[in-house]
This record gives structure tokens, sequence and C-alpha cells, in this order.
């Protein structure tokens, strides 16, 4: 076995014991004497690995008791249709906060059904940082606000959570779910794709207060009615079990490291080395304003095209593989989630000095 660091942004690396322990399970799941992928979803052997997923994350978030847990397909652009189709349902009015690609789609999305506005952009300076807003920023009868709360292309995250006032806060958190504390009754929704911190890809994970539920607009197809998936407990048709399955060890590693206090110490040190170096040298850039910095998904470049494309490739030679920027931004980007060992970073750290030493501008 040659495993090597793997910087890809999503589908991304998974914990090491985690995949141990799914290739322990992988032909005969306790004594059941089938795979969890050759399950019935409605089998005794099946129930049980759904509910402890989701007490499992409900422990992690520390998700409060008035807020469903949701297991469902479609990636995040998937609930891009249906966050309006569940939630503009008053005044048919939302507010976006643009801060990158994905809350751009999900803003263009929006669109669709009602009356939508970008109420702060960072689109001028290449989403290299994050907007700032305050309560004005916002449309008093807009029925949510809609952020992306890490922006897994450009390398920036909130240093803040929006004042929306009563306004329902809808986060997408597909990057950074699981990196560190949350307070999750400050949002009314927090969405995110598995593939990136969680689990294969595969799995969407929705989590949304009660109130809001039950108002969804009368089209709205059944499988991207969240009332109708809370009330079949993520069961109304076939949930993707095999990722149900993966993130419900992601979770067990996550408590056994300590909770997420501790992988948030973890991913601020390996955060840290690396733009701690950044910030000491002057032969790679780094885009983003301080502080918007993300702490999973860092870019930076060297300000020539052709070093860059160099570098990605030499690096993937050493077991550095998927360094290569988001073509929007080019350069290089290391995403750094939950799974990747501070070691990796560290190899990071070390391949760049090397490359800079080599390769003089
Ligand atoms: C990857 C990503 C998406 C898209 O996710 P899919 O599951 O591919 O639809 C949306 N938002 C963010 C922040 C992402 O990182």
């Amino acid at each position: 076995m040659n495993r090597v660091y793997n910087f890809s942004a999503g589908p991304s690396m998974l914990p090491l014991s985690v995949l141990e322990s799914a290739q322990k399970d992988l032909l005969a799941y306790g004594d059941t004497g089938m795979s969890v992928m050759e399950m019935s979803h409605r089998s005794p052997a099946f129930e049980p690995i759904i509910a402890d997923a989701e007490a499992k994350l409900r422990a992690v978030m520390e998700i409060p008791d008035n807020y469903k847990v949701l297991f469902l397909q479609g990636g995040a652009s998937t609930q891009f249709a249906a966050i309006p189709l569940n939630f503009m349902n008053k005044n048919k009015k939302a507010d976006y906060i643009l801060s990158g690609q994905f809350s751009t789609k999900a803003y263009q999305e929006a669109q669709k059904y009602g009356d939508v506005v970008a109420v702060a952009s960072s689109k001028d300076v290449n989403f290299s940082r994050i907007p700032e807003t305050t309560r004005a920023s916002f449309r008093p009868d807009a029925d949510y606000v809609h952020i992306c709360y890490n922006n897994t292309i450009y390398g920036t995250k909130f240093n803040y959570i929006p004042d929306t006032g009563d306004i329902p806060l809808i986060a997408d958190m597909s990057s950074c779910i699981i990196s560190e504390p949350v307070d999750v009754s400050k949002f009314g929704v927090i969405y995110a794709g598995a593939q990136k911190n969680m689990a294969p890809a595969g799995l969407t994970v929705v989590i949304v207060r009660e109130d809001l539920l039950g108002n969804a607009r009368p089209d709205t197809p059944a499988m991207l009615d969240y009332k109708l998936m809370a009330d079949n407990g993520s069961m109304y048709n076939t949930p993707p079990c095999w990722p149900i399955y993966i993130a419900k060890l992601v979770y067990e590693w996550i408590l056994d490291l300590g909770g997420l206090t501790e992988m948030k110490k973890l991913n601020e040190k390996k955060a840290n080395l690396l733009y701690d170096y950044l910030d000491s040298q002057d032969y790679y850039i780094a885009p983003v304003e301080k502080a918007s910095r993300s702490m999973m998904n860092v870019t930076f470049v060297t300000g020539d095209a052709e070093l860059d494309k160099k570098f990605a490739s030499e690096a993937g030679k050493v077991g550095l593989k998927n360094l290569k920027g988001h073509r929007s931004v080019g350069g290089m980007r290391a995403s750094i989630y939950n799974a990747m060992p501070y070691e990796g970073v560290e190899a990071l750290v070390a391949f760049m000095k090397d490359f800079a030493k080599n390769n003089p501008k």
C-alpha cells in the first residue's frame, strides 16, 4: 500500500482508520453476512446505522433538539434549488451574499423562484475576501439570507456570522462542516455535500430548524421537499446507504479525537504552518486577505503560470497530489480538510521551500 498526501478539494481524503474499518467490514458487516452496500435500507441491520449516524452528528455538532437532520442526495448543488422551493415562501424574497462561485450558482438558481437580490459581493476583488455586512444590508422582508460559509475555490471563510435579526440565515458549509465548532442555533439551515469533509460523494447533509419546515411551494418535487424527507426519516426513498455508513465512522473518529474543539486545534495547527510559511517569504503570493483566510482551502500562486504548472506537476511526482488551483484562480490550492495529517502539510511546506530554491524567478 502506498498512500499519498491528497490535497484534492473534493472528493478528498478520508481518515485512514475509517477506511480500514470499512475495509474490515467490507464483505460482511457484523454478523449479517453481507456488506453494508448490499443491505436493504429498511433492514434491521441498516436502521441502527442511519440512526447512529444522526446521533453521532448531533453529538459532534451539538445540534439542538429543535433541528432536523436529513441525509439526502443530489449534492449541495441540488439544495441551491431546494432552498428557495422550501423557504422562499412568505414574501417570495431572498437575499444572497456573493463570496465566490458556489454562492453565485446558488443565487442564480434561486432567481428562478422569486425576487432574489445580491446584497453584498466581493466579485470586484476576484472574491479574495468575504464581503462585510450589517443588519442594514438585508431587506427586512426577505424570507431568508443565504451565504456560503467557506469558499472552496477561493480559499476564503466567513470570520463572522452575519447579523440577520429574525431572518433565517441559510449556510452552505460543504467545505468546512465539522472542521470546528459552530453555533447551530445561529442558523435556520446548514447544508453540505459530504464529499469534502465527511464521506464519499453521494450524500448531502441538511440541518434545518423545525419551525421552518412545512411551507414548501406547492410545485416542489417530492424529492426536494425537506418536510417530506424529515417526516420519513430521510427514507422517503432509498438513501445513500454506503456514504451514510462512512459518515457515521467519520463522526465516531471525531468524537474519539475529543470532538470539534480538538478537531479545530488540529486544523489550526495545519493551517498556521502553511500560512506562517507563506507570510515569511515572497516567492509565493497568498491572494486572500488575511482576515478572510480559510482553514480548509489554502490558495497561493508564484505569479508565473509556467512555474505554477511545474509546481503542481513536480509535487505530484513526490506524492503531494492535486495541488493545482481551480481554473478561476489559477496557481495552487491545498485543501487540508480534517483527514489531512499534519505530516502532509509539513511535507508540502518542505517541498515549497525546495521548489523556490531550485526555480529562481
Ligand atoms: C463542492 C461544493 C459545492 C458543490 O457540491 P456538489 O455536491 O458537487 O453539488 C457547493 N458548495 C460548496 C461550498 C462546495 O465546496
